[in-house]
């Protein structure tokens, strides 16, 4: 088991961990975890909130259908050419 001060910088992954009952909050400012090996799965936390971050940007700056975009992005296969016809980039076309 693991005590801790709140570190400040990690308040996604800790409710993350709170949600996943892996981290139970003793007060607002002290959590315990209660993983074996708690720096490791907040690594894997934070990698994964950092394909989250890419995935947002190429969603943000894609010049392609947005609607396509989040198909994909949730596994539904489209044809590549596919346009809602609806989204800004559809209409700038
Ligand atoms: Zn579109």
């Amino acid at each position: 088991m693991f005590t801790n001060k709140s570190d400040r910088q990690y308040p996604l992954y800790l409710g993350i961990l709170h949600s996943s009952k892996q981290l139970k909050w003793l007060d607002p400012y002290t959590y315990q975890l209660t993983l074996n090996e708690p720096k490791q799965a907040i690594n894997i936390l934070i990698d994964r909130q950092k394909k989250s971050t890419k995935q947002t940007h190429k969603y943000l700056t894609t010049k392609r259908c947005r609607w396509n975009f989040l198909l994909s992005s949730f596994g539904f296969s489209t044809r590549s050419n596919f346009s809602c016809g609806k989204c800004d980039n559809c209409f700038q076309k």
